[in-house]
C-alpha cells in the first residue's frame, strides 16, 4: 500500500475555475493526494466476507476513535472485554487505518460510511455549508443532508430489507423513502436546560414529609422546571430536602430525598448519585404529550454547613419514527438521557469551582453509550431487521473538551493532562463494553459485527475566525444584525463557512448566487487576495494554514460539488476554524481536541474491524473509507449502483 507524502513548499499555486492562474509567494505548505485514493482496488480482492451473505448485519459508528486510538486500546489493555475491541481485532477483519475522506468531518464521512462514494457524489460536503447558488447567509446542516447517491438504507430498503437507523449522521432528517424503515434521530433542543444549582441553609424551607436523624434540621428547596409560553404545564417543581439519614448519634447531613413533580412520593440519594426527573409534557411545537427527563446529581453535600450542590440536567425526550416505534422504545428503556453537557466541563477545566466535574461529564458519556446499546438490545428483540445502523457520539464529545496533552493547551497542567488522559481510557472501556453488547445480540453463525468511526482527533491550541481575518482585509463585511448580534453583510464580497478545521470560502458572485454582489472579472483577484491573508496567518511563526484548494482543484481530494466553497482551507494542526464574528482572528481555545484536517494526516484516520459470519481473520494495513459501505452492502447481497 502506498503512504502519503507531505510536502512542504513556500508558495500558493491558485487556479480560480475561470481560468485565470496565480503565483503567490504567500507561505502554503502543499501536500500531495497522489496516492491516497487508489487503495480500494488493491483491496478488493479477497475481501472480508466474501461469498456469504449475513441474516443480520449491524454497523456501528464511534465518533472520533482514531485508528490510532483505537489500536492504542487494544495494546494497552484499555479493551480488556473478552468479547469487545480486541477480540474482534484477534478473530476477525480489521484495517491499522481507514483513511477518511477531506474534510475529516462527522456528516461528510458518515455519508461516505454509508454510500461508499466520496463527497463530490454524496453532496454532504461538509457538516454545515451554502447551497448552490444560494444566498450569502443560507446554510445547510450536514447532518440533515440526504446523500444524492444510494445509501444501504435506500439501496437495503428497494431490495425489500427492512433497516434501523439509531442515531445514524448524515441523512438523519430524511423522510420517507430517503430514510431506514425506523429509527432515532438526534434531539436538537431540551424543553429546559441544564443547570449548576447551589442550594444554601439560607434560603432553605423545611417539610415534615421526611425523618431526619440525630436531631438535624431538614433542609427543603423547590427545584423548578420552566418550559416556557404554550407548554403544558408551562412549569412544574420538584423539591430537594437534606437530611441525616444514618441514626450513628452523629449530626450529619448525609442524605438527599427527591420529590418528583406533582407526587407525594420521595426517592432518597447520597453524594454522587444520580436520579432522573421524568414527566408528560406537552409543547406548542411538538406533536402530542411526550415522556420527558432530566437526568441530574447530587455533585457535593457539605455534611456540616448543610449545603447541596446539584447539577440539574437538560430535560430531553426521544426522537423516533415511526411514532410507534418511539413510543415503544421510550416505554422500555426511557427518554434519550441528553448528550455530554461540553460547556460546563470546559467551565471546569479551567476554573473547578465551575461548571461539572470530569467525573460527571464521563458519567454522562457511559449513560448514553447504554441508552443506544439498550435501545439495540431493544430493537433486537422486538424488531425484524437485516441491517441496523447505530453510531454512539461520546469518544469524539470527549476529546473535543478534554484532548489536553500538550502545554501549549490552555487548560494544561500536569494533573490536568493526566486526568484526562485517564478519562480517554474510560471513554475506550465504554466504547468496550458497547462493542460486546452489541456481539451478544448477535449469532455468530449466521451474523455480522462492523465497527467504524468517522476521523480521530489532534490537539489543539488556538481558535481561527476565519471571517474576522477576512474583514480585517476589506474581503468580509461584519455589520450589525438583528437584536445587536454581529452578522455578515448580505452585500459582503464573500463569507467564510467553518466546521471543525475546514472552511469553505464562498465568493457572493452576481449571476450564481442569490443576491450577488461581484462581478466574474474581479473573482479571481479577489480569491487570491483571500487565500494570501489565510495563508499569512500565524501564531508564533507557524502558519495556520495547511492548504488552500481553488474550485478547480477539488476533484483530486473528492470534494468537486457545486456546493463546495470557491476556496476550500484546512488548517494546520493544533488549529480550529470558527465562524465567530467578534474579537481578534485568532484566540487561544477553550475546547482541545478538533478534526476536519487534511485526512492524509494519519491521526485523523478511522477504525474499521468486522467480526462474524464468513468474515476471515485478516489485517490490512489501509482501507479507504469509501470500502465500507461495499462490504456491508456485499455481506447483504445488495447492490449500491444507481
Ligand atoms: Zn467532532
Amino acid at each position: 500500500m502506498e503512504s502519503v507524502s507531505i510536502c512542504v513548499i513556500c508558495g500558493l499555486c491558485l487556479r480560480y475555475h475561470l481560468g485565470m492562474r496565480f503565483i503567490s509567494s504567500s507561505r502554503l505548505a502543499l501536500i500531495s493526494l497522489a496516492g491516497l485514493l487508489c487503495l480500494a482496488s488493491s483491496c478488493q480482492s479477497g475481501a472480508p466476507g466474501e461469498g456469504v451473505q449475513a441474516e443480520r448485519v449491524i454497523l456501528v459508528s464511534y465518533d472520533g476513535v482514531g485508528a490510532d486510538l483505537a489500536w492504542q486500546w487494544i495494546v494497552d489493555g484499555v479493551a480488556a472485554e473478552p468479547e469487545g475491541l480486541a477480540t474482534m481485532a484477534r478473530e476477525g477483519f480489521s484495517v491499522r487505518r481507514l483513511r477518511m475522506n477531506d474534510p475529516t468531518l462527522t456528516a461528510v464521512n458518515h455519508a461516505v460510511l454509508a454510500t461508499g462514494r466520496m463527497p463530490s457524489d454524496t453532496g454532504v460536503i461538509s457538516n454545515s455549508f451554502r447551497p448552490p447558488g444560494a444566498a450569502l447567509g443560507s446554510r445547510t446542516n450536514g447532518f440533515n443532508a440526504v446523500p444524492e447517491v444510494p445509501t444501504l438504507w435506500s439501496a437495503a430498503r428497494a431490495e425489500g430489507l427492512r433497516v434501523g437507523s439509531l442515531l445514524w449522521p448524515a441523512g438523519a432528517g430524511a423522510k420517507g423513502r430517503d430514510a431506514a424503515d425506523f429509527g432515532l434521530g438526534w434531539p436538537m433542543r431540551p424543553a429546559a436546560p441544564s443547570a449548576v444549582i447551589e442550594l444554601d441553609p439560607e434560603t432553605a424551607g423545611t417539610t415534615g414529609e421526611l425523618p431526619s436523624a440525630d436531631g438535624v434540621a431538614v433542609l427543603a428547596w423547590p427545584l423548578h422546571f420552566d418550559f416556557g409560553d404554550g407548554a403544558e404545564p408551562a412549569s412544574v417543581e420538584a423539591m430537594v430536602a437534606l437530611v441525616d439519614g444514618n441514626p450513628d448519634g452523629k449530626p450529619r447531613w448525609d442524605t438527599v430525598g427527591i420529590r418528583a413533580p406533582g407526587t407525594d412520593d420521595w426517592a432518597l440519594y447520597g453524594e454522587r448519585d444520580w436520579f432522573d426527573v421524568g414527566l408528560e409534557l406537552r409543547l406548542p411545537d411538538v406533536l402530542g404529550e411526550n415522556r420527558w427527563g432530566a437526568w441530574s446529581k447530587i455533585v457535593h453535600i457539605d455534611p456540616l454547613r448543610g449545603t447541596v450542590r446539584l447539577y440539574r440536567g437538560a430535560m430531553w425526550r426521544t426522537i423516533g419514527w415511526p411514532e410507534d416505534f418511539e413510543h415503544r422504545l421510550t416505554e422500555a428503556i426511557g427518554p434519550w438521557p441528553g448528550a455530554p453537557d461540553d460547556h460546563r466541563l470546559a467551565d471546569w477545566w479551567l476554573d473547578d469551582a465551575a461548571g461539572i466535574d470530569l467525573d460527571v461529564y464521563i458519567e454522562q458519556i457511559e449513560r448514553l453509550d447504554r441508552w443506544i446499546d439498550a435501545a439495540a438490545e431493544w430493537v433486537t428483540a422486538n424488531e425484524d431487521f437485516r441491517l441496523l445502523l447505530t453510531y454512539h457520539p461520546g469518544p469524539d464529545e470527549y476529546q473535543h473538551t478534554s484532548l489536553i496533552v500538550e502545554t501549549d493547551q490552555w487548560a494544561w497542567s500536569p494533573g490536568r493532562a493526566l486526568a484526562a488522559g485517564e478519562g480517554l481510557k474510560r471513554v475506550g472501556r465504554s466504547v468496550d463494553r458497547s462493542l460486546a453488547a452489541l456481539w451478544s445480540l448477535l449469532d455468530p453463525e449466521h451474523d455480522v459485527l462492523v465497527a467504524v468511526s468517522d476521523h480521530g482527533h489532534l490537539p489543539i491550541h488556538d481558535v481561527v475566525h476565519l471571517n474576522i481575518a477576512l474583514a480585517k482585509a476589506g474581503l468580509v463585511r461584519i455589520e450589525e444584525g438583528d437584536q445587536g448580534r454581529a452578522w455578515v453583510a448580505p452585500s459582503s464580497l464573500m463569507v467564510s463557512v467553518s466546521s471543525g478545521s475546514a472552511a469553505n470560502i464562498y465568493l457572493n458572485l452576481k449571476g450564481r448566487d442569490v443576491g450577488g454582489v461581484v462581478e466574474r472579472s474581479t473573482a479571481g483577484e479577489l480569491l487570491l487576495r483571500a487565500a494570501k491573508v489565510l495563508a499569512d496567518l500565524e501564531v508564533d511563526g507557524r502558519p495556520v494554514v495547511e492548504k488552500v484548494y481553488a474550485r478547480d482543484e477539488l476533484a483530486a481530494i473528492g470534494l468537486d460539488h457545486p456546493a463546495s466553497g470557491d476556496l476550500v482551507v484546512f488548517l494546520a494542526p493544533g488549529f480550529a476554524a470558527s465562524n465567530g464574528l467578534s474579537g481578534d482572528p485568532i484566540t487561544p481555545s477553550r475546547y482541545y481536541g478538533q478534526h476536519g484536517f487534511l485526512a492524509s494526516h494519519d491521526e485523523v484516520c478511522g477504525m474499521l474491524f468486522a467480526r462474524g459470519l464468513g468474515i476471515k481473520k485478516k489485517r490490512a494495513d489501509e482501507l479507504p473509507a469509501t470500502a465500507v459501505a461495499p462490504l456491508v452492502a456485499q455481506l447483504l447481497g445488495i447492490t449500491l449502483s444507481n
